[in-house]
């Protein structure tokens, strides 16, 4: 177990020797005995002090083992989301959704962009603040999410699996669309987005826009049927932007590369391996 900071205190005190976590409650009982026996405070406001602090110690340890096995490391926050780079996001919309009504109400948020511009940062944001205030919440990429299905599936397990991702009161599945996912895997996916549909809420992720989903899912029948539940209490979030991994390099970016990352609207039709020859570039 790691160490902190104030473990010289149990160190100090043998007789108070135990967890390390437990060392800043044995601080502030010291402390708090301290001023009661000099009359600084009466025996009511010890009693309320340590009371305090133990909610205190206590719920950051709920929080500490919330966020691992939410698998909500490494920890994201709004505070350090630098919207300023990220002119497109409407700072009061993120705002609005961190006050997790849409947690309460099952429904889903959507965030779209190109690769580095923010999209898992500001989920596991929003899952983090879920923790917080008390929910439970599983964030999975949508090709571990698929694994843990299809073994559960070889194993006979499962109505079990779908079931436990399906308790969590926020379910975040990201990075759809960097992998291509089987005909099965898909199948798989709509099962679980099916138990959850209107029961709990759900962020997603991807790099792609609708459009690409049947392509993504492999099945353009079943990326349908997972579009119309996905879609039925959303919220949209685009993002477009530059990457932020690459903000110090941008120069070195070709500018292709820099306009493909860009999300396009749903095509009107399939797209075609070469350009007719009297098709005239917009110019
Ligand atoms: P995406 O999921 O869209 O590919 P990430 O959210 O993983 O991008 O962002 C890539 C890295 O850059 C992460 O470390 C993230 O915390 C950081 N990052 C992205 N956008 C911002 C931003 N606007 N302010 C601060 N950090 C950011
Ligand atoms: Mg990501």
């Amino acid at each position: 177990m790691k160490e902190r900071a104030h473990d010289h205190t149990s160190r100090q005190n043998p007789r108070r020797a135990g967890r390390a976590e437990d060392a800043p409650c044995v601080e502030a009982l010291d402390h708090t005995i301290q001023r009661l026996e000099n009359g600084e405070i009466t025996a009511i406001e010890a009693i309320d002090a340590l009371l305090s602090e133990e909610y205190a110690t206590r719920e950051t340890r709920r929080i500490d083992v919330a966020l691992r096995t939410s698998k909500l490391l490494p920890i994201k926050t709004l505070e350090s989301f630098d919207f300023s780079f990220q002119p497109s996001l409407d700072r009061e919309r993120i705002a609005a959704l961190a006050q997790l009504d849409f947690v309460r109400r099952a429904e889903v948020v959507h965030f779209l962009g190109p690769p580095g511009t923010g999209k898992s940062h500001l989920a596991t944001a929003l899952g983090v603040a879920a923790v917080k205030a008390g929910r439970q919440v599983y964030r999975a990429s949508l090709a571990d999410l698929i694994d843990a299905l299809a073994k559960a599936e070889r194993q006979g397990q499962l109505a079990e699996k779908i079931r436990f991702y399906a308790r969590a009161s926020l379910l975040i599945v990201d990075e759809i669309g960097y992998l291509p996912i089987s005909r099965g895997g898909a199948n798989l996916f709509f099962q679980l987005v099916n138990a959850r549909y209107e029961k709990g809420a759900m962020i997603l992720t991807s790099n792609r826009g609708f459009a690409e989903w049947g392509e993504v899912f492999g099945d353009p029948v079943v990326a349908t049927a997972l579009l119309d539940r996905l879609l039925h209490h959303a919220v949209v979030v685009q993002i477009e932007g530059a990457s932020y991994r690459l903000r110090a390099h941008a120069d070195l970016i070709p500018e292709h590369v820099r306009a493909n990352a860009r999300i396009t609207p749903p095509p009107p039709q399939k797209r075609r391996a070469r350009p007719p020859k009297n098709e005239v570039a917009n110019p």
